[in-house]
């Protein structure tokens, strides 16, 4: 959602004349996205910020603003600690994009400029936010009071930014919310519905979207990832533990034996699905046979991808404040390595069974001397073409496969299906 979010401002910035700088002692304009999301993310921006504020005071024009979650209500510690940061943008408040910039650079709207020649995107795949802000409160999560309640952005903006993405290259878009199978709720629309508009932009070639919340994910969105031909059959579907009592804890309002008949049903609705999720291990009070029950629940529903973190307590969050953070560093590291024990057996299995299938590979660019791209099920595949495939939808034979990858061999010939105006990469 950072991502997605500066690359918005920095479309902006261009708008005004402004120009990327590939080195941060250049730059007279300097916006960081910030996460706090677990305190690894925190320290990773506070560093950062100390490397802008010795840029800055190389370069004492320059002006620095810090956005996204690090971003609290009152920025005064913000402001104590980091005093050379010139302004706050809140995920809070929606000021519209060029306001921000228009406030941020001091700027007299006359001096506009219009964005047409907005150059190409850099990457095949970028991310769109539909939706700011969530209304659940799960105890262990900072993210709903840093970026406030929900509010879905209008279709209308959203399907401006897709048509301009797939103008200026991009052939992919992931759709981006907190709870993004709630888009639309707030405003009288539905993600299906969003998906179908989305699917009329010629130039974009695949649809993506997440974050799934399980109790918000209905049969009308299951329809719509079915027959939607440029939506992808992948759904990241965070579970966070398989035990029911540790799931109570966090206030997640759904036991194991939903979400299994949840994803039964999406499997059988949507043909070919694929799956990822997010689990944190060592949540306040986890007792071991708890944690096994989460190793049990991704044995039986067999995940694609799983994302796995230690609890970390996050400041003015529930869990933070009602139990004490009791399962031990040490303990925790290994419930990780556990799950990633586990999911890697799981993922060779799965990823061993495409073996032999031929995939339609939207193909992102090149490392160390061979394309890679993802199949429609969001698996990295690498093979290697001497023509320049960037951008293309080629099909590709699966050949070998490992937990994280596969390779393969691109099909000859490359048939008809080719999209038009393959965007080039930089390798
Ligand atoms: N809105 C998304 C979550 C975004 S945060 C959702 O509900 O899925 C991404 C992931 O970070 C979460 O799914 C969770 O697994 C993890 N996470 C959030 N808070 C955390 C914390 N305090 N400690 C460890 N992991 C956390």
């Amino acid at each position: 959602m950072n991502t997605a979010d500066a690359r918005r401002i920095g479309d902006e910035l261009e708008a005004v004349g402004g120009m990327a700088v590939p080195h941060l002692e250049d730059a007279d304009i300097v916006i960081l996205y910030s996460c706090v999301v677990r305190h690894a993310a925190q320290e990773t921006v506070h560093n950062e910020l100390i490397r802008v504020g010795q840029a800055k005071r190389q370069r004492p024009s320059m002006r620095v603003a810090l956005a996204g979650c690090m971003v609290e209500d009152d920025t005064v510690e913000l402001a104590r600690r980091y005093p050379f940061i010139d302004r706050f943008l809140s995920p809070k408040t929606d000021l519209p994009v060029r306001d921000q910039v228009v406030d941020l650079l001091d700027l007299d709207e006359r001096y506009r400029v219009d964005p047409s020649d907005a150059e190409r995107v850099g990457l095949v795949s970028q991310p769109v936010t539909i939706s700011q802000g969530c209304n659940r409160r799960c105890t262990y999560c900072v993210i709903p009071f840093r970026r406030g309640d929900e509010r879905s952005r209008h279709p209308r903006e959203i399907l401006r930014e897709v048509r301009s993405l797939g103008q200026r290259g991009a052939k992919e878009v992931v759709l981006l919310g907190q709870i993004v199978d709630r888009y639309g709720k707030d405003i009288g629309t539905t993600l299906g519905q969003l998906l179908a508009e989305a699917s009329e932009v010629d130039e974009i070639a695949r649809i993506r979207f997440l974050t799934s919340y399980p109790v918000d994910f209905d049969g009308p969105l299951m329809e719509a990832v079915a027959t939607l031909p440029k939506v992808c059959e992948d759904v990241n579907l965070p579970v966070q533990a398989g035990d029911d009592a540790v799931l109570r804890r966090m206030a997640r309002g759904y036991k194991t034996m939903f979400y299994e008949r949840l994803v039964d049903e999406m499997r059988s609705v949507i043909p070919r699905l694929s799956l990822s999720t997010d689990i944190i291990v060592g949540f306040c009070g986890e007792l071991e046979a708890q944690f096994e029950n989460t190793l049990a629940l991704l044995e039986r529903v067999r995940f694609d991808v799983v994302h796995v973190a230690m609890y970390s307590p996050r400041p003015g969050t529930a869990s933070a404040r009602l139990w004490p953070d009791d399962v031990p560093q040490e303990e925790k590291k290994r419930r990780l390595h556990e799950v990633e024990r586990v999911q890697s057996g799981i993922a060779g299995e799965i990823n061993g069974r495409v073996v032999g299938t031929t995939q339609d590979v939207l193909v992102e660019g090149q490392r160390k001397g061979k394309w890679f791209g993802r199949t429609r099920n969001n698996k990295l595949l690498f093979f290697s073409s001497d023509r320049d495939l960037a951008g293309l939808v080629v099909p590709v034979e699966a050949t070998g496969a490992s937990s994280w990858s596969l390779q393969g061999q691109l099909v000859d010939p490359v048939p008809t299906r080719i999209i038009p105006h393959a965007p080039r990469i930089a390798s």
